[in-house]
Parts: structure tokens; sequence; C-alpha cells
């Protein structure tokens, strides 16, 4: 069992914590997951994939594995006709997470995330969102999580709400805030003002997840920072966001009229994929900024977590295959390679 005196806060206190997510489009690339709906089936269809990606990502350097329940809420079953799946995808995402964390000392995360049904204005669909919350805290609680998620929240009263449900368990709150191409929340908040009404709400940890690029959610990330005193997390997209299209469901890609709607978000991003050093340079500039709790979202590969846990001078696992380019035929600098190779590599 994890040792639960060891969990998120005591972990904070010792250094910068590294969560990895983003599985919905891992998964949606490898062919186990539709994009659209993005509702993570593959943990009851695949569960052998979903254990072996966590796994991947502990190597690569996560301290958290994060329970792939994101999009596993009652409004995304319902609308894929499969809403008698629910508890069960729930809890077996939360056991296959469970277990490999343990195996490795790793931090069980629960994960809540955007309803898409939330309105300020309506009291009903309030108290239906709160119910969603609650029957996915309550199996994330059984399943001995040691702290909760509430991710991607565009709405900051959504977000709240969710904060709400998972204080009621007594366990920590990571809540983390999706700002689009509006540097505000829908609700029109900037992300500062949110961050320090959910730190007021007994959140752990709050902060930015998904949608912009290390570029563009950069400049955010400093106004939170003074604005509360509790831990900052920051999970970009690994997408080379820009100041025009500051979200990765704006960018646009003149190169390529195949597209089909013209728009490259969710299924044609590749282009525009940061590579390694783009995110540990983030990582680094966003622990300048005093930022503890870090991560990449939809898109990320485990070269991307491994970037960030060697930009905070980590070696996990798998840096024993970090690059080492002065074996390469060509570009290398070993004394038995071959000169006739070296003196072409100008030509390659
Ligand atoms: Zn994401």
């Amino acid at each position: 069992m994890q040792d639960r005196s060891d969990g998120l806060l005591s972990r904070l206190a010792e250094g910068p914590i590294i969560c990895a997510e983003g599985y919905l489009f891992e998964f949606e690339r490898r062919g186990y997951l539709q994009a659209g709906a993005f509702v993570p089936e593959v943990v009851l269809e695949h569960p052998e994939l979903v254990r072996q990606v966590h796994e991947e990502f502990v190597h690569a350097g996560s301290d958290v594995v994060e329970a792939f329940t994101y999009y596993a809420h009652r409004e995304k079953l319902r609308l894929i006709g499969k809403e008698q799946l629910l508890e069960q995808i729930n809890r077996q995402a939360l056991d296959i997470a469970g277990e490999v964390a343990r195996r490795h000392g790793a931090l069980l995360a629960g994960d809540i995330c955007n309803t898409n049904l939330f309105d300020p204005d309506d009291r009903q669909v309030r108290s239906v969102v709160r119910s969603m919350f609650e029957e996915q805290v309550e199996w994330a609680v059984e399943a001995g999580a040691d702290f909760i998620i509430g991710e991607t929240f565009s709405w900051a009263q959504e977000a709240l709400l969710a904060l709400e449900v998972i204080r009621e368990t007594g366990l920590p709150a990571v809540v983390t805030l999706a700002i689009h191409r509006e540097p505000v929340t829908r609700e029109g908040w900037t992300p500062a003002e949110a961050c320090k009404r959910l730190e007021e709400g007994g959140a752990a940890v709050v902060g930015l997840n998904c949608i912009r690029g290390p570029r563009t959610m950069l400049p955010l990330l400093a106004p939170i920072r003074e604005a509360v005193n509790c831990a900052v997390a920051a999970l970009p997209v690994p997408y080379r966001t820009r100041e025009e299209e500051p979200s990765f469901q704006s960018l646009t890609d003149p190169e390529c009229d195949l597209i089909p709607g013209d728009r490259p978000f969710p299924t044609a991003l590749d282009p525009f994929t940061c590579n390694r050093f783009e995110l540990g340079a983030f990582a680094l500039a966003a622990r300048e900024l005093g930022i503890e709790y870090l991560g990449v979202c939809c898109g990320a590969g485990p070269h991307h977590i491994r970037a960030v846990a060697e930009a905070l001078g980590r070696t996990p696992p798998a840096s024993r295959y970090s690059p080492d380019m002065s074996h390469h035929a060509f570009l290398g600098t070993h004394p038995s390679l071959k000169q006739r190779n070296l003196d072409y590599a100008s030509r390659l």
C-alpha cells in the first residue's frame, strides 16, 4: 500500500511534482480511442494497453499515475449510448492506475473534469453536475486515491463546484483551468482571480492545464503565482501555439489543404508538435517562476515527460536511453567511427 503520509503535500514540500496526462490523444493516435466524443473505452477494451502507457510515463519521470477517467463521466457515456458502463470504466481505470502507482511508489490521482453541461445561470444543471462529480470522486476515494485532480475547466465556477465535492472527501485537490483564446475564464475572470478563489476554496494546487502550448501558457503563469500562496500547476499541450493562435483549437495550417474542416485540431496537429527541448525549456522557465506542479497534457509523449524530468535535474529510468550522439555513425565523435562517414556528415 502507498504510504499515505508520503502524499501529495509532503512530496510538494520536498520539491516539484511531475504529472503526466493527455492519454486521450495518445490512445487516439494508437487507434484505440475515437476523436470526437473522446471517451476512454480503451480502459475496458484493452486494460493492458492503459497499464503499459501508465508504465511508460512513470518510466519517463511522472510522480503521479492519473487514473484514466477523463471524459469517463455520465454525460459523455450517455452521449455514446453506454451509460451502463460508467461505474465499471471508472473503477477499472482506478484499479489499473492504482496498481501501477503502488508498484512504483508513485501517487495515485483520481480525476474529474469539465462536464460540458455547466451553465452558471441554471441551478438545476448545477445539481446534475454536482452529482456527476460526486459519483466519480466516491469511486476514486474507494480506490485509495492519494489526491484528486479536477481539470480542464473553462468555467471557473464549475471548477469551484468540483473543488467543493473533492474537499468533502478530505483528500487534497489539484484544480486546473483551461484558458482558450481569450485570456480569461468563460465567465470573464482572469486566471489569477479564478485561482485565488480556488485557493480560498481549499485547493492544494491551482493552475492551468490543456488548450495552450508552452509559449502561450507561460505568460499567464506569473500573475497566478503572485495571486496565490499555494502550489501552482502548469500542464500545457505540447504544441506550438503562438500569440495570434494561442489555443490548439485555434491553430491553422497554411501548408496543408487536406484537413477536413481546415482545422488541425484534434487530428492534424502533428506538424505543430513541440520537440522535447521545448518542453524542457518550458519546465525550467516555469520553475523559475515558482511553479511546483508540472506536466504535459493532450499530445504528450513519454519523451516530453522525460525532458521535463531532466530539466528538473532528475534521471528517471528512461534517462538510461537519453540520446548520446557521440556514437552516431556520421555525427558522432567516438574514436572507432569511420572517418569516411564523418567526412560525409556535411552531405547528409
Ligand atoms: Zn489536455
